[in-house]
């Protein structure tokens, strides 16, 4: 059956949200990110793009760049909160939809057609957000998201697009390789090297040759550059959280213990996050008392995946759970109302040292399941009966786990 999918996307998202609060800023070159000497720009508006500067350039560079930009340190929470605001015009308007990222979505207008047309009705969903939001959002409509989300991206700023059935080839045909969201830096190197700069080299060449160039992911890549893609919307409501829990092998009262153990739930859970690409919005500590009473706690946080901002909560949301009156069974922590998104979200509160660090930190878990002072991060793991994250790969691709070489014996 043929579906209408909607790709939505808001325009300059982080810098929308400043002008909306600051109309003066409008028209203006603006850098949103960290303003310390070590800052990263975390978003640009068009008028900053000219000059040259792009997102996670440093901010010292980006100023020398575009000297007149003005510069803004930015405020997840803000942001956060403005994404709710269009997260519910279109949970209102459309049966379907996911959350793709904390300024994109996808819905899926499959057979809405009999009713009103959906071009039409994106239309006006898309005027709706304007005028409720006050930013301005684009849209790509097509028999796909692959296809869709290449539309809006066309389409911007501040407009729509609409591919009709059976033109999706063509369609892509004459824009460069990299404009596939799947072709990174790194595969596009590779297809310049073998003289591939147009989808429509890729089109024009067989399946095989691209399964041998790029294996599994050349296959993918022919199926795109042809304009397929069979990839659902998935329900917003539907995304999964993740949480991580302790039974006690013996009721315990040892606060230390219990905080040490939260920490390193945080760390792990934190740490698929980052590894997945997926944002929190939303932390929460479960207790179990010894009598099976089990209570939980929950607060709604800007989006992030940085240890340095959720553990905090977890800690402060375990005291004001904690009555210290009985032994404790159980501890738990959960992370739900995830989005995908980078880390980037926090690029305002952090120097360029913090986020290179913590990708290095990723790098070193990932690679030998050890954390950055060269202890093995099992050692929570097997004294605290927290299965190992470093080990896990991500999370949420539905991937097997991939177990490090040097565990196998
Ligand atoms: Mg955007």
């Amino acid at each position: 059956m043929d579906r209408t999918i909607l790709h939505l996307d808001l325009d300059t998202f982080f810098v929308s949200v400043e002008r909306r609060l600051d109309s003066r800023l409008n028209h203006k070159p603006i850098l949103v990110g960290g303003t310390g000497d070590r800052g990263v720009v975390a978003a640009c508006s068009y008028e900053a793009r000219s000059f040259g500067v792009h997102s996670g350039m440093p901010m010292k560079m980006a100023r020398m760049m575009c000297p007149e930009a003005i510069v803004i340190r930015g405020e997840a929470g803000t942001y956060t909160q403005h994404s709710k605001v269009v997260t519910e015009i279109i949970r209102e308007a459309v049966p379907l939809f996911e959350k793709a990222s904390i300024d994109e979505f996808y819905a899926d207008l499959s057979g809405m057609d009999k009713f009103f047309g959906c071009y039409h009705m994106a239309s006006e969903l898309r005027q709706r957000i304007i005028r409720e939001s006050g930013l301005p959002i684009s849209f790509g409509l097509s028999t796909n998201k692959l296809v869709s989300k290449v539309a809006t991206g066309e389409a911007k700023p501040n407009n729509q697009l609409k591919i009709d059935w059976g033109t999706e080839k063509e369609f892509l045909a004459p824009m460069p390789v990299k404009k596939i969201p799947m072709v990174g830096e790194k595969t596009n190197q590779i297809l310049y090297n073998l003289g591939i700069k147009q989808v429509r080299t890729i089109q024009e060449m067989p399946m095989e040759m691209m399964g041998t160039v790029l294996g599994k992911n050349g296959l993918l890549l022919w199926n795109r550059a042809h304009g397929r893609d069979e990839s659902p919307v998935i329900p917003f409501h539907e995304r999964k959280s993740i949480s991580n829990e302790r039974t006690f092998g013996k009721d315990t009262g040892d606060l230390r213990r219990m905080r040490e153990m939260l920490r390193a739930m945080g760390e792990n859970l934190a740490f698929q996050l980052r590894n997945g690409n997926k944002l929190t919005s939303c932390v929460s500590v479960k207790i179990r008392y010894a009598d099976f009473n089990t209570y939980s706690r929950q607060l709604k946080i800007p989006y992030t995946s940085a240890d340095h901002v959720l553990i905090p909560h977890i800690e402060h949301l375990f005291d004001q759970l904690y009555n210290r009156r009985m032994l404790v069974r159980l501890i738990g922590v959960n992370f739900s109302d995830l989005v995908s998104g980078h880390y980037q979200i926090n690029l305002f509160d952090d120097t360029e040292e913090k986020l290179n660090l913590y990708q290095a930190m990723d790098h070193i878990r990932n690679r030998y399941g050890y954390n950055s002072k060269g202890s093995p991060i099992l050692s929570w793991g097997t004294t605290l009966g927290i299965p190992n994250m470093g080990s896990m790969g991500n999370p949420f691709n539905g991937e097997p786990p991939i177990i490090p070489a040097h565990r196998n014996a």
